[in-house]
């Protein structure tokens, strides 16, 4: 039987910090950000892997604190260069919520690293986990970082029925580990979250190689399986997109987004929502604004993106136009800008990756 009360006891959650610090010192991987406890590189590696696979994120990782080492570096960064570097990782709001957050550290601060979770959370792009993260990590703060793993992990040990995308449940959690912190709160908050990445993992637990099997709950009552409940997700809205791929002898027709919504303020091909019933009229006519002659076209492909709410279903149009077009094209798009970007242009651009993979259709 699951419980759904979520007590406390002190004496299990002393042993069970004990098992996870021990198994933790001795299983841990080793990442390139736990070779440090600076709080820089700690904030970029875990902003990183909020969306990113940790193996995918490495390279990123090395290439960002190549080009900036240190919060100045980022801050004085013009964006588009923090952009470029992010390109592939996808939620772009996180690069530009660092490059916020590097500019006020380094104005506001001195460019020193706030060192406790209160001045931490305020900062853009950092929420409790990351807060919880830096704070405990860097400055052995003792505050908990709950992120997915850590809900999992204490779920299941606890045998704890409580929803977990429900807000009281996961403050229920929180209250938990906050009072199970040991003298080494960053050691324990990384070697909860890589008990669940690597152990307690979301289907088929390796119980029978885990530190807490013996005073797991879930473990005693056979429910391994069944826990954490956890309520679906609405589902992620499906758009039909047109996209209109404009060829210049070459340079390719990019314009800007808009600097609120999805992939605010990055540089996209033209896209617009299909008309369901005259498919191709929506992207024509609203290219046809800015290049009144523009030729038929033709459909080269379809491509899909997901995001985390919203699902694109692209069909890709590919005009081809003469230089004398190009040059009577004004410099917006509707209230946008807008250029005419070649192929090494292109590559200094950060574009993303719903865009950039259709350039394998060319
Ligand atoms: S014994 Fe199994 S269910 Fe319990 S914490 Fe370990 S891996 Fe998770």
């Amino acid at each position: 039987m699951t419980k759904n009360i979520l007590n406390f006891h002190k004496e299990t959650a002393r042993i069970f910090a004990e098992n996870l610090l021990q198994w933790f010192y001795k299983s841990k991987r080793a990442l390139p950000f736990r070779e440090t406890k600076n709080p820089y590189n700690i904030w970029i590696s875990e902003i990183m892997a909020q969306q990113t696979q940790i193996d995918t994120l490495i390279p990123y990782y090395h290439r960002f604190v190549e080009a900036f080492p240190d919060v100045t570096a980022l801050a004085t960064a013009p964006e588009d260069k923090v952009l470029k570097l992010w390109e592939g990782l996808g939620y772009y709001s996180r690069a530009k919520n660092l490059h916020k957050a590097a500019k006020i550290i380094h104005e506001e601060y001195d460019g020193i690293f706030p060192d406790h979770y209160d001045a931490l959370i305020k900062l853009p792009g950092i929420g409790p986990y990351t807060g919880g993260a830096i704070a405990s990590i860097a400055f052995k703060e003792k505050v908990p970082a709950i992120d997915g793993n850590v809900l999992r992990v204490i779920s299941r040990f606890n045998n704890y029925s409580g929803d977990i995308a429900d807000v009281k449940v996961k403050k229920a959690i929180t209250d938990w580990v906050a009072q199970a912190i040991p003298d080494a709160p960053g050691d324990f908050n990384e070697g909860l979250m890589e008990l669940g990445a690597l152990v307690c993992t979301p289907t088929n637990p390796k119980c029978m190689i885990c530190p807490e099997r013996d005073i797991c709950e879930a473990f005693k009552e056979g429910m391994t399986n069944q826990l954490p409940i956890k309520s679906k997700k609405q589902r992620q809205k499906k758009l039909e997109m047109e996209v209109g791929i404009i060829d210049m002898g070459g340079a390719l027709y990019l314009v800007q987004r808009p600097e609120k919504g999805l992939l605010s303020g990055l540089w996209s091909f033209p896209i617009i929502e299909e008309e369901k019933t005259k498919p191709g009229n929506a992207i024509r006519q609203t290219l046809k604004t800015v290049f009144p002659d523009l030729p038929e076209g033709k459909v080269i492909g379809n491509s899909k993106h997901v995001f985390s709410h919203v699902i694109w279903n692209m069909t890709v149009y590919y005009f081809e136009i003469d230089p004398v077009m190009a040059a009577e094209a004004p410099e917006k798009y509707g209230d946008a800008q807008a250029a005419f970007k070649d192929r090494e242009q292109l590559a200094a651009v950060a574009l993303p990756t719903a865009f950039s993979k259709l350039l394998a259709l060319l």
